[in-house]
């Protein structure tokens, strides 16, 4: 009960948002802790870990077309690996969540889903994940 989980995650693309509540949700379900709480880190400098709807794609798709239009890919950076607008959209959105457990299951908004967020891929990448009961 109190390991680290790790699972990985592939991005197709060179941007892209991955939904992972189902694996952080069977990590919950596999801890057999009823109630607590689920933090779930990303140990990358490219990526992040965010909430969004999970039904309709074309959030998603929304939030990266305008997400590049505000962190564009190329905009004088002086980061020498060319990868800054990566770097800087993994501060903005954040490399953790910590969400409640209720009852042996994510406290999660109807709407709501967990996405892991790439913005230098595609690349395998890792999600950890640590539930504490209490
Ligand atoms: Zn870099």
């Amino acid at each position: 009960m109190s390991e680290v989980y790790t699972f990985g995650v592939k991005s197709g693309q060179h941007s892209a948002m991955i939904d992972i509540t189902r694996e952080v949700q069977n990590v919950v379900k596999d801890s057999g802790v009823k109630n607590g709480i689920c933090v779930i880190f990303v140990p990358h400098t490219t990526a992040g870990i965010t909430l969004n709807e999970n039904t309709d794609q074309d959030v998603i798709r929304d939030f990266i077309m305008e997400v590049n239009k505000i962190i564009p890919l190329s905009d004088g950076y002086h980061h020498v690996e060319g990868n800054s607008a990566a770097h800087i959209k993994s501060n903005i959105l954040g490399t953790s969540q910590t969400l409640i457990i209720d009852e042996g299951r994510l406290l999660l908004g109807t709407w709501q889903g967990i996405f892991f967020t790439d913005f230098d891929g595609p690349r395998i990448r890792k999600v950890h994940v640590k539930v504490i009961e209490g």
